[in-house]
């Protein structure tokens, strides 16, 4: 087979496709067919690290690498580019199992770190013009590796749904004179229908826009536009927030809830963006205990999505999960909003 590894642009949508033909071959789940664990103490990849409560690793399959070659084919109609970037795993932990919420307070600030050390690692690559940190939870999210990890993809364009956003936030600076996101806290704060959980530093809710069932997002009170702006104690009430919040996902239906969670933050292109105001949406998968929600011909069809159910009620069940949750997490440092 040959070996493809470049940028496609996709001329119907605008946007880049990322083909990486050896990603296809990397391992499903190494562990559960008794092979060890990269992300243990101990593995291969982490062996020379000594003592480590966070590890950030290179991604060993990348998508992106910054010594990617220029593509070898050249066509007069269609657009390639170079597969330039970098792809990073972020080890939350040295424990095999376990969510966010299973981590200790000053242990998820340690992760809040690494990801605010990346941001501004990567984002000053002359390569790189957005850098994306998400985690997928679950095998129904397609996670090949079961160890607690993040990843980070730094990339060499900014994301369609992310200029989606920003011409969304420009137009609102624009017309209104103030910020898109600003204005949806006071709001939410005020008529308090789809809060879930608050502390001094961060607000989440259910958004009333919300696509899937128990869309969570998580907005700084601050007026910021990405990780680095934080203070140290508002990184500390992140690391809070992302606990409380997983730790409501696993305890609405009682079972290991899985999630996609990403960081939306400004472009490191070096272009400003005053107008953007950072944030953290979780995309949970299932919409009852054991049913999933497909983003099926509708949704992935014509990205219009239907919301089965009532997003306010839905915000109800999460705050109730989020009291029981509350009632027994070792400490945090907010309050469920009901
Ligand atoms: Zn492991
Ligand atoms: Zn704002
Ligand atoms: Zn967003």
């Amino acid at each position: 087979m040959r070996k493809v590894h470049e940028l496609r642009w996709n001329p119907l949508l605008g946007c880049w496709i990322i083909v990486a033909g050896h990603r296809a071959r990397r391992p499903w789940r190494p562990e559960e067919k008794k092979r060890i664990c990269p992300f243990c103490p101990g593995a291969p990849e982490t062996k020379d690290e000594g003592e480590w409560d966070v590890l950030v690793l290179p991604n060993k399959y990348p998508a992106l690498s910054l010594d990617a070659e220029e593509p070898n084919m050249k066509d007069e109609f269609y657009r390639h580019g170079r597969a330039v970037g970098v792809c990073e795993v972020v080890v939350e932990t040295p424990i095999h199992e376990g969510d966010l919420c299973d981590l200790s307070l000053d242990h998820m600030k340690k992760v809040i770190d690494a990801y605010t050390d990346e941001y501004e690692k990567l984002g000053k690559l002359r390569e790189v013009k957005y850098v994306v940190i998400f985690r997928n939870k679950g095998k129904e999210i397609g996670v090949s590796l079961t160890h607690p990890h993040s990843q980070i993809y730094a990339l060499p364009f900014i994301p369609p749904r992310i200029a989606v956003e920003l011409k969304n936030f420009r137009r609102f600076m624009e017309e209104k004179g103030s910020c898109l996101l600003c204005t949806i806290i006071e709001k939410e704060r005020r008529e308090n229908k789809r809060l879930i959980y608050e502390n001094d530093g961060f607000v989440c809710l259910l958004p009333f826009f919300a696509m899937w069932p128990y869309e969570v997002h998580v907005y700084p009170k601050r007026h910021v536009t990405s990780l680095s702006e934080l203070s140290n104690e508002e990184r500390l009430q992140l690391a809070d927030a992302l606990r409380i919040i997983t730790g409501t996902y696993n305890n609405l239906f009682d079972r290991d809830m899985p999630y996609i969670m990403v960081i939306h933050q400004r472009p490191t292109d070096g272009e400003e963006y005053p107008y953007y105001h950072m944030h953290i949406e979780f995309y949970p998968p299932y919409r009852e205990k054991d049913k999933l929600k497909y983003a099926a011909g509708i949704e992935w069809g014509t990205w219009t999505f239907t919301y089965d159910g009532v997003p306010e009620e839905k915000a109800k069940e999460l705050r109730m999960a989020c009291l029981k949750f509350l009632s027994k997490v070792d400490k945090h440092l907010g309050r469920c909003v009901s």
